[in-house]
């Protein structure tokens, strides 16, 4: 295998002050994604919503932050549901125990999840949370030998039951077709006894740089979770439309205006959002003819009534104004007066056309908390505009807006320009508390090693509340997300990663004038294979989103479990309640094993050296070296950097 997705290479995350102190390959150790066994057939095993959950005060703080991330991804796509453990009977105790495990289903007397060293990453708590819920990994179904090839001679001896199947009056496929995407599926090396030589290969070609990936739920999985509980709703999205459909989601033109938004399909000269104009009969999106009638004259495009649980949401969408710089597109909500109707209304948000005639996101707050609609006006803002305002994919969920968005135009073309090492910088954000931090992006990597990744990194930035802000800025995470603009909210398998600070420090910079703190980040966010699969370069934008919140609350979450009559013990991190499924079938938790090097927890195909009961992996690729500097390094300042 010349092309190593990028699971293999090792997803998580590279301090790159380490790599530049110490000039060696850092990353070739991962976490320990164990495999197990798609989704249970006994329904006894299946949960009840919201599911109780305990954060042991053993995870690190990033860990809790990412469970919670992963809770939220679960509630925008399914009816799944959380709540903090009060002493129920069953639930799932967050735990860091050694690598990343579940046990598969609801075993009634609570269980553990452990995310264990380097496993704190949103995609691999998801993975992990749907096994929890039932599901096993895709590999494990009973048709999979039509669709993967098992390379039995090249697993390590004594794994091969990693590869077993399960036949379906064991596990159901819930009516769907084998998923080379799924998040449940393994990676092409998994447990190979030979350094690149994959164990499982996909029979369509395509799909070998698929299998393993670990961005977010696939289409699929998202189908079979929500078939396996009858999910009807989420939880937090509320409304999203492409103005694909001729009923346009529902919204209505307002009568008290005096000009009209208009459906159109794409075409050459004005092309949709959601398909970027590359499709004949279809790409429509919604358009306010700003080159005639009178100055201020403006078209209303009007929700239907929207019924919030939370009491914030954000409004996401796309919108073009190619028409003189001036013309306004407003963001209102109209809310319950007190009588039940919707009637008084609010201005949210004002964006001003600026002559820029290409796409662009935004993301407004919204703050309801009754039944309401939210709306778009139009307004022409001069009498020789000759343009008009397009909007598409609009989005609205109940969670919070990112801090940071930034939208990096002709991607492509910084791809082929930007040289290995030399980032693109933000501008300076700020968070809700009034820190100010910005984002780098190196297009072809931050290092030699990586250069056909696009490496992230982060920086505070002095900002206007220096003076008040505490410094250093402690136990705050920092998420960086590369977003798949897929209109489709609950189908978008963006890139997300999140690290915890725990020091800082600025140096002046010359360039900005400000003063900037150390880049930390990730020197392989994303390769350029995913960037270029799915929609992360829709019209050729880059988008990216980054949050830097305050995990303060997050460090004492550790609750007693209050004994019932069952065995609930959850510390142990052994087995407690090894419910036989059936006689001949292995139990149904993750293999662990007492050999730390057993399966090998080494990503990027390295050799993993026992010692002291503890693993340490050693790489084989170029430029790698001994990988235990990793653990040196986080054995030093711990996880949090
Ligand atoms: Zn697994």
């Amino acid at each position: 295998m010349d092309d190593i997705p990028e699971i293999n290479r090792g997803i998580l995350l590279l301090f790159f002050y380490v790599y530049q102190q110490h000039k060696t390959c850092i990353l070739c150790c991962q976490c320990v994604l164990q495999p197990s066994r798609n989704a249970i057939l006994d329904e006894t095993r299946r949960w009840k919503f919201p599911i109780p959950f305990i954060l042991t005060d053993s995870l690190e703080l990033n860990a809790k932050g990412v469970i919670l991330q992963a809770f939220e991804e679960y509630r925008l796509r399914s009816c799944v549901d959380f709540k903090p453990y009060e002493g129920e009977s069953t639930y799932i105790s967050f735990t860091k125990l050694s690598g990343c495990w579940s046990y598969v289903g609801d075993d009634k007397k609570g269980q553990n999840v452990s995310i264990g060293e380097r496993c704190d990453n949103k995609a691999i708590v998801e993975h992990e949370l749907l096994h929890a819920l039932g599901f096993y990994h895709e590999q494990s179904r009973a048709d999979r030998d039509d669709y993967v090839k098992i390379w039995w001679d090249q697993i390590e001896e004594g794994k091969e039951h990693n590869f077993n199947k399960y036949e379906d009056d064991f596990i159901t496929d819930l009516n769907t077709p084998y998923d080379y995407e799924s998040i449940m599926h393994y990676r092409p090396l998994s447990f190979n006894k030979n350094e690149s030589i994959p164990t499982i290969t996909a029979t369509i070609p395509f799909f070998n740089d698929v299998i393993g990936q670990r961005l977010d739920f696939s289409a699929v999985d998202i189908t079979r979770l929500n078939r396996m509980y009858d999910c009807a709703n989420t939880h937090t999205l509320l409304d999203q439309c492409s103005f694909e459909l001729n009923n346009i989601c529902g919204m209505i033109q307002n009568e008290d205006d005096n000009a009209d938004w208009v459906q159109m399909l794409s075409s050459p000269a004005d092309t949709d959002h959601t398909l970027s104009g590359r499709c004949r009969d279809s790409g429509y999106f919604m358009k306010f003819d700003t080159s005639s009638g009178v100055v201020g004259s403006s078209a209303l495009l009007e929700s239907r009534i929207l019924y919030p649980k939370r009491h914030e949401q954000c409004l996401n969408f796309f919108y073009k104004m190619t028409g003189a710089a001036g013309d306004k597109l407003v963001i209102w909500v109209r809310t319950d007066d007190g009588t039940g109707t919707v009637h008084n209304v609010k201005k949210i948000h004002t964006i001003t056309g600026d002559g820029d005639k290409a796409w662009k996101i935004a993301h407004v707050t919204l703050k309801v908390s009754e039944k309401f609609r939210y709306f778009f006006q139009g307004i022409r803002g001069s009498s020789n505009s000759s343009g008009a305002i397009l909007i598409d994919d609009i989005t609205l969920t109940e969670t919070i807006c990112p801090s940071a968005v930034w939208q990096i135009h002709n991607f492509t073309s910084l791809l082929a320009t930007t040289p290995n090492g030399t980032p693109l910088t933000s501008e300076c954000f700020y968070n809700p508390e009034g820190y100010s931090f910005g984002i780098s992006v190196y297009p072809n990597g931050r290092d030699d090693a990586y250069s056909d990744y696009v490496g992230m990194t982060m920086h505070l930035c002095s900002g206007e509340n220096d003076a008040v802000m505490e410094w250093p800025a402690m136990n705050r995470q920092v998420t960086i997300v590369a977003l798949d603009q897929d209109p489709d909210v609950k189908l978008r398998m963006s890139s997300t990663r999140s690290f915890t600070t725990a020091t800082s420090g600025a140096t002046w910079d010359d360039s900005c004038q400000c003063h900037r703190g150390t880049d930390f980040g990730w020197s392989t966010f994303i390769s350029h294979q995913h960037l270029r699969r799915r929609s992360f370069l829709k019209n050729d934008d880059l988008i990216i989103t980054a949050d830097f919140n305050d995990l303060t609350h997050l460090i004492k979450t550790e609750v007693p479990v209050i004994p019932t009559n069952g065995n609930n013990d959850i510390t142990d991190g052994k087995p407690m309640n090894m419910v036989k499924l059936r006689q001949d079938v292995p139990k149904h938790r993750e293999a662990r094993s007492a050999n730390p090097c057993h399966p090998n927890p080494c990503f990027n195909g390295g050799v993993c050296v026992e010692g002291k009961g503890k693993a340490t992996c050693r790489c084989v690729f170029v430029k790698c070296t001994v990988c235990s500097l990793l653990d040196y390094y986080f054995s030093k300042h711990g996880h949090n950097v």
